[in-house]
């Protein structure tokens, strides 16, 4: 399964798929396992998958897939683990982009590219199985148009040579698909992350590489909600944004919606918006006590380039 994504002049793209070839639909390589139309939540394509089918498990025997936030935190709640003991368990780390954005994709076995939840009988997490995971043999797309802030779907057919449920006697639409695989909430959970991808994807090129700090942010907020709710619970969170008691009892009972606000704090953050308040005077403060910094950092590349300088006048 790959997260993929690409640009056109119109439009933004965020693909779910697995184990697809980095192509979109359109215009797209020879051997691409992709149906080169685009289907809508009323299309009506032919696929059946069951436990009696031939090909049983195929899809699971070689994987690239790729995890969301939900997906982690489905699966982290299901093992009972922490979201820290599921991810260095159960995932590899991989850069989602060019500037190393932190994605997170679901383990192998040791000695194969089988996903590590693999059993003999089928999926061993079958009722909390990722997003890529249900929509297979579809691939979900968020199209984004140029200057808009809407992430629409769209949706293609895999058709991979090993999979037999292509040959299934059996239509239905992608709205009852999506119905059947228990798509719906996946993707209301998703939707906010997946739009944040898109929009620092294209802002990339004009804005530059986020730092350090953001990514280790983006990675918190998305993969790991557990050091989140600490954080949140921190003097120097709490110093300078302002939760009401009320919603804090309800982010700390019901991860769902810590999730849901973690995001957008993200948002917040890194392209501005109103998800938390912040305290009155608390900019100020925050600018005080950098000022400190700032001002040993200033030093510290004034002196550099003074050495700079020296080195280069009497170095030879
Ligand atoms: S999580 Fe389950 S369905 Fe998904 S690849 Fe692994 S075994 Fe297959
Ligand atoms: S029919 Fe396709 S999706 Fe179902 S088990 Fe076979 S390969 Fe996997």
């Amino acid at each position: 399964m790959l997260l993929l994504e690409w640009r056109g002049d119109a439009l933004n793209r965020v693909i779910l798929g697995k184990r697809i070839m980095a192509s979109p639909p359109v215009s797209q390589p020879q051997g691409s396992p992709i149906t080169p139309v685009e289907l809508t939540a009323n299309s009506r394509f032919q696929f059946r998958c069951h436990p009696e089918i031939a090909c049983f498990n195929a899809c699971c025997k070689s994987i690239d897939l790729p995890l969301t936030p939900y997906d982690i935190l489905r699966l982290k709640q299901r093992f009972g683990m922490t979201a820290g003991e599921f991810v260095g368990r159960y995932t590899v780390p991989f850069e989602m982009d060019a500037h190393g954005m932190p994605g997170l994709k679901m383990a192998t076995k040791s000695d194969s590219e089988e996903c590590i939840h693999l059993t003999e009988e089928g999926c061993g997490v079958y009722e909390d199985r990722p997003a890529a995971c249900r929509y297979y043999a579809l691939g979900n797309v968020g199209v984004r148009k140029k200057g808009s802030s809407e992430v629409e779907d769209a949706y293609f057919v895999v058709r991979e040579p090993h999979c037999l449920g292509h040959e299934e006697p059996h239509k239905q639409t992608v709205a009852e698909y999506r119905r059947e695989q228990g798509l719906i909430r996946y993707d209301e959970m998703n939707q906010r992350w997946r739009k944040l991808i898109l929009k620092k994807r294209s802002a990339g090129s004009t804005v530059g590489a986020p730092s350090q700090r953001s990514f280790q942010l983006f990675d918190m907020c998305s993969y790991d909600l557990d050091s989140f709710r600490d954080f949140i619970q921190s003097p120097g969170f709490r110093e300078h944004l302002e939760i009401e008691a009320e919603e804090m009892e309800e982010l700390l009972r019901d991860e769902e919606q810590l999730l849901d606000f973690s995001l957008r704090f993200l948002a917040q953050v890194l392209f501005g918006g109103d998800a938390v308040k912040v305290r009155a005077g608390a900019r100020e403060r925050r600018i005080e006590e950098r000022r400190e910094v700032w001002q040993q950092r200033r030093e510290h590349h004034v002196q550099e380039h003074q050495e700079a300088l020296q080195q280069q006048q009497y170095g030879d």
